[in-house]
C-alpha cells in the first residue's frame, strides 16, 4: 500500500466521519433520515469491535501523508458506545501515531448522555465536542424529539452545562429548518449570549421524497405504528414539510451576517463566513463550496466505507476496510469521480453564476431543482444562496482587501459601523427586513421572543411562535 507511485495519485489527507453504533441514536429526530439507514444493517448489532477499530485509526494514520489527522465520530449518537470505547480509542491512536502527526478528536452528539466522565475525557484528550442545538428551546423543541414525542432541549442544555463547567472545547451544528429558518438572528443570538458558543456551523435541513414517498416522508423518518419505515436515499424532486425554503435559508444566513459583521468579526466562527473569505485565497474549506469533493468518506461500524455520510447507501459503497486498505477505496476511480463530478455536471447556469467562485453549485445531494433554462440538476438552494453570496460579497472583498494590506479582517466593523452612521438609524436594516435598521440589527434590536435556558431566565414562556 505504500508503493510510491501509488502513493503519488492518492490524497495527502481527508475527513472521514465514522459512525461507531451506525445510524443508532437514543433520540427521534423528526427530520433525521440517517435513522432508517439502520435497515441497511437489519441483522447486526450496530457496534464497532475492537478489530474494526484498531483497522480504522491504523489505515487512518497510515493514509496521511499531512501532518494534522482528524479523527472524528459521529453517529448516529456515539455515546451510545460507552466511555469505554473511547478510551481505547485514544490510546489505539497513540499506538499507531507517527511523531510527526498531530491528532485532533472531534466528536458530534446530542449531548443527552453527557456527564462529568465524558467531560473529563474530552477535556483531558482536547476534544472539540459538537453540540446540536436547533436554537431556543421552542425552535429546538419542534424537532429536536425523544423516542416519547418530547422536545429534549432540557436534556441537551443539561450536556451543554457539563461541557461548560470542564471547559471542554464546543461547536454548536444548529440545523435550518422550517421552523426557525425565520429566527436566525435569534438562533444566533442565543448561541452566542447564553450558550457562549464561539464556534457555530448551520445546516440547511433538505428531506427529498417522491410522489409515492412523500405523505409518509412528512410524517417522519422513525418507525410509525402499522407503517414499514421509508430507507432515504438521495432520489426525488420533493422535499418534505420539514425542509428548508431556498431564500428562507438565504435570508437566515443574511440575518445572522448582519449581527456577526458588526459585533462578532474575529470572536465568533461561523462556518460559512470563514470558508466564504478563506475562498478569496483560493482555499475551499469545506465540501459543499468546493469545486470538488469526495474528501469525506463515511465509515460504517461494521467498516464499510460510503463515498460521503449523505450517501450511505448501496450503490456509493466504496469496499470494507477489512478487505481493502481505506486509502485505495478514497483513491479509486469510483471516488474520485463521485467528487469530480460535482464540478463536471454543474448545470449552465451554474457555470456562468456570478457567485460561482463562491458557491461552485453547492451539494451535489442537493441538486434536484431545475435550472432557470429549464435544465435539470440545479440546486434546490440555489436562489438561497445567490442572495447570500450577492448580499454578503462586498464585505467579505473589503475583509480580504484588509488581510491582504496587513490588517485584521475583524477590521471590517469599523468599516460597517462607519456605513451604518452615514445611513442613520432610522433608514431600513440593509439585512432586508423592511424594519428600520435600529429597531433590526442596530442598537436597539428588540430582545428575542423566545425563552432562554430557563423558562424563568428568558422571557415569556407562554410566546406564541409562528413556525409557518
Ligand atoms: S456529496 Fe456533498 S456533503 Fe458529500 S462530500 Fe460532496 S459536497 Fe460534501
Ligand atoms: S448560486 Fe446557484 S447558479 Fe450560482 S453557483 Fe450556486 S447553485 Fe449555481
Amino acid at each position: 500500500m505504500t508503493d510510491d507511485k501509488q502513493l503519488a495519485d492518492t490524497p495527502p489527507g481527508f475527513h472521514l466521519l465514522a459512525k461507531p453504533s451506525g445510524s443508532t441514536c437514543n433520540i427521534d429526530c423528526t427530520y433525521c433520515f440517517f435513522l432508517s439507514k439502520e435497515a441497511l444493517y437489519p441483522e447486526e448489532k450496530h457496534r464497532m469491535t475492537e478489530a474494526t477499530l484498531e483497522a480504522y485509526i491504523r489505515q487512518l494514520l497510515e493514509a496521511h501523508r499531512v501532518p494534522e489527522v482528524i479523527v472524528a465520530w459521529q453517529g448516529g449518537e456515539p455515546t451510545l458506545m460507552k466511555l469505554e470505547f473511547f478510551e481505547h480509542a485514544v490510546a489505539v491512536v497513540e499506538k499507531y501515531r507517527q511523531p510527526h502527526q498531530n491528532v485532533q478528536h472531534t466528536f458530534q452528539t446530542n449531548g443527552l448522555l453527557l456527564d462529568d466522565d465524558w467531560c473529563v475525557f474530552f477535556k483531558k484528550h482536547h476534544f472539540l465536542v459538537g453540540l446540536s442545538v436547533d436554537g431556543p428551546r421552542e425552535l429546538h423543541n419542534t424537532y429536536r424529539l425523544d423516542r416519547r414525542g418530547k422536545g429534549t432541549f432540557d436534556l441537551v442544555m443539561r450536556g451543554w452545562e457539563c461541557l461548560r463547567r470542564h471547559e471542554v472545547e464546543f461547536n454548536i451544528l444548529c440545523t435550518v429548518n422550517a421552523a426557525n429558518e425565520k429566527h436566525g438572528r435569534a438562533v444566533y443570538r442565543f448561541f452566542r449570549d447564553e450558550l457562549g458558543a464561539k464556534w457555530v456551523q448551520f445546516i440547511p435541513i433538505i428531506e427529498r421524497a417522491t410522489e409515492q414517498t412523500i405523505q409518509i416522508a412528512n410524517r417522519g423518518w422513525s418507525e410509525q405504528p402499522g407503517q414499514k419505515r421509508l430507507f432515504y436515499t438521495q432520489t426525488g424532486n420533493l422535499v418534505t414539510e420539514r425542509t428548508v425554503g431556498a431564500l428562507q435559508y438565504g435570508q437566515f444566513l443574511i440575518d445572522v451576517f448582519e449581527e456577526w459583521v458588526r459585533r462578532d468579526v474575529g470572536r465568533v466562527y461561523v462556518q460559512l463566513f470563514d470558508v466564504t473569505l478563506e475562498a478569496f485565497f483560493g482555499r475551499h474549506l469545506l465540501c459543499i463550496h468546493a469545486p470538488t469533493c469526495g474528501y469525506g468518506p463515511a465509515l460504517e461500524h461494521n467498516g464499510d466505507l460510503y463515498s460521503c455520510d449523505h450517501f450511505v447507501e448501496p450503490k456509493h459503497l466504496l469496499g470494507n476496510i477489512h478487505q481493502t486498505h481505506m486509502l485505495k477505496l478514497v483513491a479509486s476511480p469510483e471516488q474520485r469521480k463521485f467528487g469530480n463530478d460535482k464540478r463536471d455536471t454543474l448545470t449552465r447556469q451554474c457555470q456562468s453564476c456570478k457567485v460561482r467562485n463562491w458557491c461552485n453549485g453547492g451539494c451535489p445531494k442537493d441538486r434536484f431543482a431545475l435550472s432557470q433554462d429549464g435544465e435539470p440538476g440545479q440546486n434546490y438552494l440555489c436562489a438561497g444562496f445567490e442572495k447570500f453570496f450577492m448580499h454578503t460579497g462586498p464585505t467579505f472583498n473589503v475583509m480580504a482587501q484588509l488581510f491582504n494590506q496587513g490588517h485584521a479582517p475583524a477590521d471590517v466593523m469599523e468599516t460597517v459601523t462607519a456605513l451604518d452612521a452615514r445611513r442613520g438609524p432610522y433608514a431600513p436594516c440593509p439585512c432586508g427586513s423592511g424594519k428600520k435598521f435600529r429597531f433590526c440589527h442596530g442598537d436597539n434590536a428588540p430582545a428575542s421572543n423566545f425563552t432562554g435556558i430557563s423558562p424563568k431566565r428568558g422571557g415569556a414562556s407562554d410566546v406564541a411562535v409562528n413556525l409557518g
